[in-house]
């Protein structure tokens, strides 16, 4: 089963050809980074533009580099949701013609199971399985009881955690996306400035980040106005180590009371270091199997829509011509079908 998947829900155009939901044959990548650092920030109209300048091209490559032909295809795959309305209609729009012009069946695939499902990419899942997404726009637990059954046990209540990663940055100087550059400085400091964790009710799997980001700022503007150093480093250091102990204590008592046989890490930031070594501590001293996929296939990319989108081939559950976009898209509402 050859899968051209396509992804455009945010700032990055991709195409990629999945074999079987495991084997990746290609997987372009255009990011737009550079063109929305000087608004500091993805800038939704431009997005669709960049999504329309590079989409067509980028389709006929990602088969071309696959080694096959058009007709080889068994079927077209596309987030259709999450994401920036404007973003996904190009995606959507795009699969859709190449469907109707190749007449193969299509496929609306779910940017959080692409997330979760780029975990099958680099190792077999073993169900029941928890999955701990932390991206741009979510933070979120999430159950799979088996193959394409997700459950969502916890959400952020209001910043997603790389969301807060980026506005912290900001506050310290560095350009979108700043997470990566908070992760350095926070690895490099000797020194944490120490700030809150939040908990929530003692059994609860949501999250909260507004608060720490908050806490955060105003120590920023309280050393600036006392004309102390700005200690950028204390502070991303504790703003990181906050972050860091939420998730990782959340996943481990998730997969714990789900009697979860695996953890999987996904999303932009599954690329942190602080996070990546303290799960993997905790996860090795509680014999628990972690699975983290490489850089590649954390952030955006439609090699992980192939993998997600093969669930739904398996089940021959395609979608009709009139697929939609859909900006808010449930997880437990793509769920394959028993
Ligand atoms: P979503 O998948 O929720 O729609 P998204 O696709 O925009 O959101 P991703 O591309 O998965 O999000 O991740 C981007 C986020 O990851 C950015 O907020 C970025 O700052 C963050 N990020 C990337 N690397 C790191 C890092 N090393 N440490 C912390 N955050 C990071
Ligand atoms: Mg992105
Ligand atoms: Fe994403």
């Amino acid at each position: 089963c050859y899968i051209l998947a396509v992804e455009t829900s945010c700032d990055e155009t991709s195409a990629a050809v999945v074999k079987d939901g495991k084997e990746v044959l290609s997987n372009l990548i255009a990011s737009q980074i550079e063109t929305h650092k000087a608004f500091g920030g993805v800038v939704p109209e431009v997005a669709s533009r960049k999504h329309v300048e590079n989409i067509t091209l980028m389709l006929q490559e990602a088969v071309q580099a696959a080694g096959i032909t058009p007709q080889d295809l068994s079927a077209i795959a596309v987030t259709q949701g999450p994401g920036l309305v404007g973003a996904l209609l190009v995606g959507v729009v795009a699969a859709t013609s190449l469907a109707f012009a190749l007449s193969k069946p299509l496929i609306g695939t779910h940017h959080i199971a692409g997330h979760i499902y780029a975990n099958n990419l680099v190792a077999d899942l073993k169900y029941p399985c928890m999955a701990l997404v932390t991206s741009g726009g979510h933070t979120e637990l999430v159950y799979l009881e088996k193959e394409g059954h997700f459950e969502v046990i916890g959400r952020t209540r209001d910043d997603a955690v790389g969301e807060a990663y980026d506005k912290v940055a900001r506050a310290l100087g560095f350009p979108y996306p700043g997470g990566p550059h908070v992760d350095r400085l926070a690895l490099e400091s000797e020194e944490a400035i120490p700030l809150p964790r939040v908990w929530l009710e003692p059994d609860s799997y949501d999250f909260s980040f507004s608060g720490l980001k908050s806490a955060v700022l105003n120590v920023v503007n309280q050393r600036k106005m006392r004309g102390e150093p700005a200690a950028e480093g204390a502070i991303a250091r504790g703003f990181q180590e906050s972050v860091v102990e939420v998730l990782v204590t959340k996943s481990i008592r998730a997969v714990k009371s789900y009697h979860a046989t695996q953890l999987l890490l996904c999303g932009g930031v599954a690329a942190n270091k602080g996070l990546r070594a303290e799960l993997s501590r905790q996860c090795e001293q509680e014999g628990i199997e972690l699975i983290i996929p490489p850089f590649k296939y954390c952030t955006d990319n439609a090699a992980m829509i192939g993998a997600a989108a093969y669930l739904k081939w398996k089940e021959q559950q395609f979608a009709g011509l009139d697929l939609r976009a859909m900006p808010q898209f449930s997880l437990e509402e793509w769920s394959v079908r028993a």
